[in-house]
């Protein structure tokens, strides 16, 4: 046994190097390990050269090292063909761990070892996207090893198993892990009965039964989904990487000329639409979870949860922003009224894989600064049931 999880498709991965539309060596803050360093500044030949491109940084009182982006935000190891000078030069073994590993992420528990995929690859998208069913995970780990891991590891097998559960829509299965979770933060020495509370089907149908009753505001939840977006991409949209993808879906979600009940009425045919990408949804938010959901503290699992959900709402919004631009275009000859009006419902898969991109990076990798967002916005960061339910409509 080699006591690790893995994702199915863990072994599959392949980086597509110069074909990548979104590669990772741009708009981040690439961390340069020690080891890493020291071996860059051992070298006879280039350490000028590599160390020249470092930067260092305080974190938390400690010093980190950065390589040092060029003015259009990009690896100055990258060349125009797209490829890694260092790999060319020195072999992987010269880049740093960051570097190395992405989009890998390895998780440690005791002695069990998880392996994921990070859906800020467009590569990994291009594979959960293929996948036929919902993403499995491959067990090769001692029974006993697995049922002695911490409460809080068993909580997220939980909230696997409901996203995982072929018989609910994908909306209810996001409102029942939330629900769970809210649950356990409420009654933290009920955990083990809640969790068993919610992997029975039957519970699980009579809460879904409750909230099938209540009426949601289809315009609140659409203005509510329009801040949060204009919230989320404001120190974004103007970023060079990004501008070409979120400076006109904010345009036109600023638009005060729109119509906004055609703009409604627009929003839920496209909920509708959307429905042909919710697999594909499912799937990354399932890998995330898998990824960034395990915490000894609750509140800590409800934030990731947050985030990740965060995400999601994210495409769908943007996603839907952009058919209609694309529309608009199309219909350029048009009377103005008529412009943004969709006229197709088929939704390009490679405009739904940039934004899951695009997200994973601006959110998934910034969640502390989503967190202190939420808690400079919420009396507390964790959201009420209700506003999730909001969001989610
Ligand atoms: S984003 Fe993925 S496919 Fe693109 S360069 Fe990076 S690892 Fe390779």
């Amino acid at each position: 046994m080699n006591n690790t999880v893995k994702m199915e498709f863990y072994d599959r991965f392949r980086c597509i190097a110069d074909k990548c539309s979104f590669t990772c060596c741009q708009n981040w803050d690439i961390l340069v390990d020690e080891d890493t360093l020291g071996k860059w500044k051992s070298d006879e030949k280039q350490s000028e050269a590599f160390c020249k491109n470092v930067k260092s940084k305080k974190r938390n009182r400690k010093t980190e090292y950065y390589i040092k982006m060029n003015p259009r935000k990009g690896c100055p190891f990258l060349n125009e063909k797209g490829l890694c000078n260092i790999v060319i030069s020195n072999g992987d073994e010269y880049l740093s761990k960051a570097c190395r590993a992405f989009p890998r992420q390895e998780n440690n528990f005791g002695d069990l070892d998880e392996y994921s995929l990070s859906c800020a690859c467009p590569a990994v998208v291009d594979i959960i996207y293929n996948i036929d069913g919902t993403v499995k995970f491959l067990h090769d780990a001692d029974d006993n090893l697995m049922d002695n891991l911490l409460p809080e590891y068993k909580i997220r097998e939980v909230m696997m198993s409901i996203m995982q559960n072929c018989n609910f829509s994908l909306t209810d299965k996001i409102l029942l892990t939330f629900h769970m979770l809210l649950s356990v933060k409420e009654e933290p020495g009920m955990a083990a009965e809640i969790r068993k509370k919610y992997q029975s089907e039957e519970y699980l149908s009579s809460l879904t039964g409750i909230w099938s009753g209540i009426k949601i505001d289809n315009e609140d939840s659409f203005q509510e989904t329009k801040e949060l977006f204009l919230d989320i991409i404001l120190n974004y949209k103007k970023e060079m990487t990004f501008r070409d993808y979120l400076q006109g879906i904010a345009d036109l979600a600023e638009d005060e000329e729109i119509d906004d009940n055609l703009f409604l009425t627009q929003w839920n045919d496209f909920k509708m639409e959307f429905v042909q990408y919710e697999k594909l949804m499912e799937n990354c938010i399932i890998s995330k979870i898998f990824a960034n959901c395990v915490s000894e503290d609750i509140d800590e699992m409800l934030l990731a949860f947050q985030v990740v959900i965060t995400e999601y709402i994210m495409v769908r919004y943007s996603v839907f922003l952009k058919s209609l631009l694309e529309e608009k275009y199309c219909n350029e000859s048009q009377p103005q009224t008529t412009k943004k009006v969709r006229t197709n419902n088929i939704i390009p898969y490679n405009i739904t894989r940039d934004y899951i991109v695009i997200y994973s990076r601006i959110i998934g990798y910034n969640a502390d600064g989503i967190r202190e967002f939420w808690e400079d916005s919420f009396e507390e960061a964790v959201w009420e049931f209700g506003y999730m339910l909001l969001l989610i409509n």
